[in-house]
């Protein structure tokens, strides 16, 4: 969603051009009358403001402060005395690159309260000069008010995102780790104790094999009871591998939401849900995808989750108040595509639609994912 204060193109070159403009033709009329002398001290000020202007986009340090506050004392001699209102807009944009809040808002107050009283004076002083270019003052004003916040908000956003994606990436190598360790751990106490224990037992059988046939058929039958139940434990370690809970994830993007600066809204009851690890991984993997979807792609201030099962089918719905999204957009990336393979795996489907804002609807039938997926695992394990 645009702010009502946003007005700066995000086009570079058309800034450009309005600048030109902007800034250019006030400067001819101004000084089309004007005396050598004039003009010259005029010319260098500027000079020395374009100067104290770069100075100020290159400095990172509190030197900021200073070129901006030269810049604004140079902005208002200019105003005062030949009725060039323009500098204003620039020191404008520089205020904006502040990143404190509390510098920020200082230097804001002080130029948007400095600039106007400048102009007014100006009014009574040089009516005649302020009134023939009337549009441009205006719009310069307006530009003093509202573009600081433009750029201000654009950075904070540019550094949030930057944040989230960092915090991303290490929960992302944090479940790797815990995950690793768990496997390892799991492994040691389940296959690694059964495979000792067949190790030991075929040492048996091969030395009772002469003596005590009986025995020592007793013993295999053992091996092989054992073989199944390490393979059993291998297919549930595999199966619990291959599941993310659902509840994690809505902790997870919960989480993204609210780093993204978004109101979180969550409808439903996590309870209610009862499905095999396979479609909650699935339904898990689509919260994930339409969540990332409405930080990256939506502009939106608000995203609201709902979810429902009942005897027929599960039910995910995502919602954003934010740009909506078009026909042509929906067939561009990856994501989508790889939601609805793994959602035809388990005869689910999927909608995305605007309303308000873009929504996200996943249906996947109950009734029917209980027998097929065990099948379809089944038929994944005869594979293997
Ligand atoms: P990717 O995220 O890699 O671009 P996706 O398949 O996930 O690919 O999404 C396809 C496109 O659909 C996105 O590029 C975006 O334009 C659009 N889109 C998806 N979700 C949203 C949303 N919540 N709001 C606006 N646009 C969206
Ligand atoms: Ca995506």
């Amino acid at each position: 969603m645009k702010k009502w204060y946003t007005i700066i193109p995000n086009s570079p070159w058309l800034s450009l051009y309005l600048w030109i403009i902007f800034c250019l033709l006030p400067f001819f009329s101004l000084f089309k009358n004007a005396s050598a002398t004039e003009i010259g001290v005029a010319g260098m000020l500027v000079v020395i403001y374009v100067i104290f202007n770069r100075c100020s986009a290159m400095s990172r340090s509190g030197l900021l402060y200073m070129w901006i506050s030269f810049e604004m004392v140079i902005s208002l001699v200019m105003t005062v005395f030949y009725g060039y209102v323009y500098l204003a807009i620039f020191t404008a944009f520089s205020i904006g690159t502040i990143r404190r809040p509390v510098g920020f808002y200082i230097m804001y107050g002080l130029h948007v309260g400095f600039t106007v009283i400048a102009t007014g004076v100006t009014f009574f002083l040089k009516f005649d000069v302020l009134f023939a270019q009337l549009p441009f003052v205006i719009f310069t004003l307006i530009g003093v008010v509202l573009m600081p916040f433009t750029l201000y908000t654009k950075t904070r956003r540019e550094k949030l995102e930057g944040q989230l994606e960092t915090a991303k990436d290490r929960i992302a190598e944090l479940i790797v780790f815990e995950e690793r360790q768990r496997i390892a751990r799991d492994l040691h106490d389940t296959l690694g104790q059964k495979l000792s224990m067949i190790g030991l037992k075929s040492d048996l059988a091969a030395r009772l094999i002469e003596r005590d046939k009986e025995q020592a058929l007793t013993e295999i039958k053992e091996i092989r009871q054992t073989a199944s139940i390490a393979l059993k434990e291998v297919r549930e370690l595999v199966a619990n591998m291959r599941t993310t809970r659902f509840e994690d994830e809505l902790t997870r993007v919960s989480q993204i939401l609210r780093a993204a600066e978004m109101t979180f809204v969550f409808d439903g009851d996590i309870e209610t849900l009862d499905v095999p690890p396979l479609v909650e991984n699935v339904l898990s993997m689509c919260l994930k995808e339409a969540v990332t979807n409405v930080v990256k792609h939506s502009n939106a201030t608000k995203c609201e989750i709902g979810f429902h099962q009942n005897f027929k089918e599960v039910y995910l719905v995502v919602r954003d108040n934010g740009d909506g999204v078009t026909l042509k957009n929906k067939k561009t990336g990856n994501g989508l595509k790889g939601m609805q393979e793994r959602l035809e795996f388990i005869n689910g489907s999927f909608k995305l639609e605007n309303d308000q804002g873009t929504a996200l609807t996943v249906t996947i039938p109950v009734a029917i994912t209980h027998q097929d997926v065990t099948e379809k695992v089944d038929t994944l394990y005869n594979k293997e």
